[in-house]
């Protein structure tokens, strides 16, 4: 069975501070995924479906001490699948030699999320230097769907951000997936600011005759959150770097 789309964060606070960024990594403390934990997750993901992009990310991937052995671990388990590499860029000039041999002869595609000030000719430069696959993403505004009262039919709110914008991406963390990296990591959010906002445990990967269908069936089916989740009247903000003030990720 296919899964379109799944997500990994291997680091979840970043180098760049975005206002109301999707992974809330302006509050996050410093975290490094674990590289046994990762190869156990994906070895498990990977016997239940064909996964088609498989993408790493953060926070900031590239400041993951042991980024080359995630990049080879993916490719040997996932032999098929787009593997992406989704980053901010600062890192990108200081990125050693060996790990840009990793990336070519992995077949890493590179995805660079363009904010303003990026400084896109170096790295467009570097890819070309290296020859690696990329793609460019352009992060002008960020969009701030979370609402504090649980008004939102969680219905349309999951088909809105499923079937409308097409951001079907499962996340994985330690062993655990959700719908999206908002049910994720919505502990953040609360811990920070003391909210009760309707965390979402997870499907554990490792549940008895758990099959793909079960999983699917996960991930389609709206959660708690799902009804403090805007659709179509989300707000947008310009980029700018964050405050760290509430206000950035819920209206
Ligand atoms: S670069 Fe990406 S992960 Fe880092 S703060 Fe900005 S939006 Fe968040
Ligand atoms: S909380 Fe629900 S509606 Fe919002 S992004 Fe996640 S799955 Fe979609």
């Amino acid at each position: 069975m296919i899964l379109p789309n799944l997500e990994y964060l291997i680091v979840h606070h970043c180098n760049l501070n975005c206002k109301g960024c999707n992974k809330f990594s302006p509050i996050s403390e410093e975290y490094f995924a674990d590289i046994k934990e990762f190869k156990r997750d994906i070895i498990k993901i990977s016997e239940l479906f064909n996964i088609q992009e498989f993408k790493i990310l953060g926070g900031e991937p590239l400041l993951h001490p042991k980024l080359n052995k995630f990049l080879i671990l993916s490719r040997s388990i996932l032999k098929d699948s787009k593997i992406t590499l989704i980053t901010n860029g600062l890192l990108l000039p200081k990125l050693p030699e060996l790990t840009w041999k990793i990336i070519k002869k992995y077949n890493i595609n590179i995805s660079l999320s363009i904010y303003p000030n990026c400084k896109i000719n170096e790295y467009l430069n570097l890819f070309r230097i290296h020859d690696v696959s990329f793609e460019l993403k352009y992060k002008n505004y960020f969009d701030i769907p979370l609402i504090l009262k649980g008004t939102e039919d969680p219905v349309k709110s999951i088909n809105y951000c499923q079937n409308v914008l097409n951001e079907f991406c499962p996340v994985i963390i330690s062993g655990k997936i959700y719908p999206c990296g908002y049910s994720a990591l919505i502990y953040k959010l609360n811990e920070r600011f003391g909210l009760d906002l309707p965390k979402t445990r997870g499907l554990n990967l490792y549940s008895k005759n758990l099959t793909p269908l079960d999983i699917l069936n996960y991930l389609t089916t709206p959660t708690p959150l799902c009804c403090h989740c805007q659709g179509i009247n989300r707000q947008r903000c310009s980029w700018s770097k964050s405050l760290r003030s509430l206000d950035e990720w819920i209206t």
